[in-house]
């Protein structure tokens, strides 16, 4: 059933079914949610409004899809077939994906599409790692063969945020279905769109009924249920540190393993001897990307005492000159806020950055003007002279907003670096080898990227230190969050004859 146009110009607003058991399905109570597009806070879509009587039947199709023949015994290079078969499916259908991203989540259309690339990307990477998943052989006293199996968990959960709503779900929904997992997905409640059509792509793909399932609702009902359910082997959570926490305590009673890849305060550090230019732009791209909703921004810009003007003036001349608009229009350079809530948040992190004594350098308001009036968009907007206890320089704002901070030498760097609960990302800027390298050593960060920010690949390993996280997406490191490894002892002394 199509809804009326959205009035948008750009979409007509439509009405989704969850993929459940194989099925397009309504949530039992028949309740549906809206979905907005944060650029006019128009509707364009709705979504049903799973809750616990959806979380249980999704979570029984998945214990029995798991023991199935046709998924438990099927050959690993047909499992990395079909993950390779939705890999060029997306590619196939980027652009119309991309533009439901943009709509939904607000991003720019060019980062929608960076998105749908890397998505295919991690596909194909977790498709050839599919029949790669191996166990050893240990050495052991006398005669026996001592090996491992590494094993699929089981029923995974995969809950996801609103920031990267595809790209973030795939992350740890393609290493799970390589490794042998079924995968229950609830993306996030304002973002539920692109995750809905991954459940067609991996139909169209082959994937067998019940293996992988999208299920849309709040995470408090929905996200709570499934997390907390004992039949469930394994939870990958992306999200705030605060709801990290909630998950850990629906897990425990379970003792089900979880992966938890939450916030972050990250320092991008600018030494003396850097490459200013190029540092200007790593600093723009890495806290207005994604109008600022990014785990891993670099909110933190770190600067050399003696370049400190130098680079902040250009910083924010760049940062004010970004054209900030609906992501549909290819040139606009930052889209809004993806909620309503979500920018009003951001808008109070500004007033206390104000109230705490901070000097604005540049946009501390909305863009407000014609059409934008309508949307979440806040201006790029950067604080000098932060205090290194400052609210806006502890807490997470994830918005367009960066704070900066001087230092007057290594350590002094270091010192404000590691100043922070967070440790998931940092980036280093100089043309020293022994600087580079020594801070990539005392960064407490899960990672470190010098000369360029942010920078992350499907095979490189993802995880964060201290209130950013516990386990590993991305790389091998995944196939290990979403395996077990048993071991198996043989006897193989020859049978004693009898005297
Ligand atoms: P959030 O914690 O509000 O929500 C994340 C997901 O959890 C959503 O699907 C939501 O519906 C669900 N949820 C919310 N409350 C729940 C509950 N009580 N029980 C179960 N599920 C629940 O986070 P968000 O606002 O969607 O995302 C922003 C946060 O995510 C930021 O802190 C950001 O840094 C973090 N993040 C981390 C990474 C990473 O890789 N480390 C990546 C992206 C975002």
């Amino acid at each position: 059933m199509a809804l009326p146009p959205s009035g948008l110009g750009d979409t007509v607003a439509e009405s989704y079914k969850m993929y459940l058991g194989g099925k397009w399905v309504e949530a039992e109570s028949g309740k549906r949610t809206d979905v907005l597009n944060p650029a006019t806070n128009t509707t364009i879509a709705s979504v049903p409004e799973a809750g616990p009587v959806e979380a249980k039947n999704a979570i029984a199709v998945a214990a029995a899809a798991v023991d199935t023949p046709e998924w438990r015994d099927m050959d690993p290079s047909r499992r990395g077939s079909i993950l390779s078969k939705i890999a060029s499916i997306i590619r196939e259908q980027r652009d119309a994906l991309a533009l439901l991203e943009t709509q939904n989540n607000g991003k720019t259309i060019k980062e929608a599409k960076g998105d749908m690339n890397y998505v295919a990307r991690t596909f194909d990477y977790y498709a050839g790692l599919a029949d790669k998943i191996e166990g050893t052989t240990i050495p052991v006293p006398g005669a026996r063969l001592n090996y491992t199996l590494r094993e699929p968990l089981g029923v995974t959960v995969h809950i996801a945020p609103w920031n990267y709503p595809l790209l973030l779900a795939c992350r740890s929904v393609a290493p799970a279905l390589a490794a042998g997992n079924t995968v229950i997905l609830k993306p996030a409640s304002i973002t539920p769109v692109t995750a809905l059509k991954l459940g067609e792509v991996a139909e169209k793909a082959g994937l067998p009924a019940g293996v992988l399932q999208v299920v849309t609702g709040s995470g408090s009902v929905l996200g709570k249920a499934l997390a907390s359910d004992p039949r469930v082997d394994a939870v990958a959570f992306t999200g705030s540190a605060d709801t990290g926490r909630e998950i850990m305590k629906y897990a425990a009673p379970n003792v089900t393993p979880v992966t938890l890849e939450l916030g972050g305060k990250s320092p991008n550090i600018v030494f003396a001897d850097a490459d200013v230019k190029a540092a200007s732009r790593g600093v723009v791209t890495g806290i207005f990307s994604n109008a600022g909703q990014m785990c891993w921004a670099g909110s933190r810009l770190l600067v050399h005492g003696s370049i400190h003007e130098t680079l902040l003036s250009e910083v924010s001349r760049m940062a004010s000159a970004l054209k900030v608009g609906n992501g549909s229009d290819d040139k606009t350079e930052m889209g809004p806020v993806a909620s309503r809530s979500q920018m009003e948040r951001v808008m109070k992190y500004v007033e206390t950055g104000k109230k705490e004594g901070a000097t604005l350098v540049t946009g501390g308001e909305r863009a407000a003007e014609g059409e934008l009036a309508k949307g979440n968009f806040v201006k790029p907007t950067i604080f000098d002279g932060v205090a290194l206890d400052a609210t806006i320089a502890r807490e997470e704002i994830f918005g367009p907003v960066l704070t900066v901070f001087k230092f007057k030498d290594f350590d002094d760097a270091m010192r404000i670096a590691n100043h922070t609960d967070f440790g998931l990302f940092s980036g280093v800027w100089t043309n020293s080898l022994v600087t580079a390298h020594t801070a990539a050593a005392r960064i407490k960060a899960g990672m470190v990227s010098i000369n360029e920010y942010p920078i992350t690949f499907p095979q490189t390993p993802f995880g964060g230190y201290k209130d950013s996280g516990i386990g590993y997406e991305q790389g091998l490191a995944a196939v290990a969050s979403y395996t077990r490894v048993k071991n198996v002892s043989v006897n193989i002394a020859p049978p004693k004859k009898a005297k």
